[in-house]
């Protein structure tokens, strides 16, 4: 393979191409994780942010929520607890209103507290000293206190009461003997949700909904009155397992589509609160940033790549244009054989190989007869085709990987043969001398003159002495006669048989 040195060089550069896109593949592949984990963590920060936000609204709220249901509750169990002294009968209208009830029942959201019987008969009102007769045995608020005894604080569905829209609270009344007596029973108005909402500052999108601890709706707001009092129990996003005490979770509400995320906070009171904000709000800075970012790297990327490929493509070219470059230079221009240079290199490298491997090297030193004479004749152009005709003999003969063909100089070849005795060289010689003298048909007959030496290297001796041999073996077929091909037979160097 004459090109093997342009060949390996080749290889070397497509590889250091192929290695720079593999780096910078990498390189952007890297840069780009990099880039996406810390979006996930800017993500993961945002939501936490909402998420505080949100919990803390949502404790703030519910604990207004549970100390105005304390404190009224607080009025309604001095109620019962007054009605259980027998001596309460006894007094005056206007002395038993002053006993059960205080002031704080009358706070601005809150309903006149009733007191009814054990068969719902309306018997006491906070409101009137002579009430209008009524009756509630069907209302669950009543119900529920009379068929349970444990119930404690019933807080009921929103419901209309009195006139208003409210949740009722009822408590049982007993008697000394544990017998039920009736049920107290108070009410907070919407008005006192509408008010406490109204109070703070939602970001359209945000809702708040009050729900009792069976997942019953009390209120909401934004207010729709369609889904206060609705229970959550089939409800397929908000069901418990999403909206644990302490929980969040991004699903969509029982109202609207609109994708949020939902956070609760305690459950320790009757009542407890989830507050809503929508994802798109939540992560909006977010999304703007992430594209931004996105849009940078993508460009980065994208720059990185094609001037990556730009530079692959530069490193081929220029390989390759050294591989062109180191060719013409070792290349002799007339006849397309290895030069003079590439051929002390070659015999060089070869000689040291051989003389690590104790290996033999062989020679051949081919020159053309009488060529003077030829020139002379035919004109020095002709004799230029002749020269070109016996680098083809040559080349032709010569087919082994590693085996050197070159011109020597002048009209002068030499074969550099790496592992060849001197009777395969022979062989070799002779096979080249017939080509030669078969393609040089009719009456311009030309003939080459070859000689051959083939050396194991000894300690001691250099690549000059296998030249020296093969010239001595030349000029020997000089003198007798030309046309032949003499091994060579010095006695001081080694011949290999
Ligand atoms: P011998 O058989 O003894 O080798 O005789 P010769 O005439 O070949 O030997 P000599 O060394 O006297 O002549 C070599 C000639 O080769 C001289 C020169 O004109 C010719 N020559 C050398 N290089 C080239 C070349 O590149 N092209 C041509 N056409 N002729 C060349
Ligand atoms: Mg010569
Ligand atoms: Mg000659």
């Amino acid at each position: 393979m004459p090109f093997r040195r342009g060949h390996d060089a080749r290889r070397r550069w497509r590889l250091s191409a192929k290695l720079l896109v593999a780096a910078s593949v990498a390189t952007v592949l890297g840069f780009s994780a990099v880039c996406a984990g810390v979006m996930f963590d800017m993500r993961r920060g945002e939501e936490q942010l909402a998420r505080r936000t949100l919990e803390n609204l949502a404790s703030g709220i519910e604990a207004d929520i549970s100390r105005n249901i304390e404190l009224y509750d607080l009025s309604l169990r001095a109620v019962a607890s007054n009605l259980e002294m027998p001596e309460i009968r006894s007094v005056s209208k206007e002395l038993r209103q002053l006993i059960l009830f205080d002031h704080a029942a009358t706070a601005k959201h809150f309903g006149a507290i009733q007191v009814f019987d054990s068969k719902g008969d309306l018997t006491i009102d906070a409101a009137s000293l002579d009430p209008q007769p009524e009756n509630r045995s069907d209302e669950e608020y009543f119900t529920v206190q009379r068929d349970h005894s444990d119930t404690g604080l019933y807080i009921s569905r929103p419901m209309l009461h009195r006139g208003a829209y409210a949740i009722v609270l009822s408590r049982r009344i007993v008697g000394e003997d544990g017998r039920f007596l009736g049920v107290v029973v108070g009410s907070i108005r919407f008005s006192y949700f509408h008010d406490l909402f109204g109070r703070l500052n939602l970001v359209p999108g945000d809702t708040i909904t009050v729900l009792r601890n069976d997942r019953t709706i009390i209120m909401r707001t934004p207010f729709d009155l369609d889904v206060i009092g609705k229970n959550l129990a089939d409800q397929l996003d908000w069901k418990s397992e999403n909206l644990k005490i302490g929980g969040a979770f991004s699903g969509r509400g029982p109202v609207d589509d609109t994708a949020r995320l939902y956070v609760r906070r305690s459950g320790n009171g009757p009542l407890y609160v989830v507050v809503g904000k929508p994802l798109e709000a939540v992560f909006n800075l977010w999304r703007t940033e992430a594209i931004r970012i996105g849009a940078i790297m993508g460009f980065l990327v994208l720059f990185v790549l094609s001037a990556t490929l730009v530079l692959a493509r530069e490193i081929v070219r220029r390989g390759d244009a050294e591989d062109r470059l180191e060719e013409l230079a070792t290349t002799d221009a007339l006849t397309g054989l290895k030069n003079r240079r590439k051929f002390d290199a070659e015999i060089d490298r070869e000689w040291r190989r051989a003389s690590r491997y104790g290996q033999p090297v062989a020679l051949l030193m081919i020159d053309a007869d009488h060529f003077k004479a030829y020139n002379d004749t035919y004109g020095h152009q002709a004799g230029d085709q002749v020269l070109v005709g016996i680098a083809i003999c040559i080349s032709d003969a010569v087919r082994r990987a590693g085996d050197c063909p070159a011109r020597f100089g002048g009209e002068e070849f030499a074969v550099l043969l790496p592992n060849m005795t001197a009777l395969e060289a022979f062989n070799l010689a002779e096979t080249i001398r017939g080509k030669v003298q078969q393609w040089c048909e009719g009456e311009l007959i030309t003939t080459v003159s070859i000689g051959v030496a083939s050396m194991r290297p000894l300690a001691g001796q250099q690549w000059s002495d296998l030249i020296e041999a093969a010239d001595k073996a030349l000029y020997a077929a000089k003198a007798n006669g030309r046309n032949q091909s003499v091994l060579a037979t010095a006695p001081k160097i080694a011949l290999v048989a």
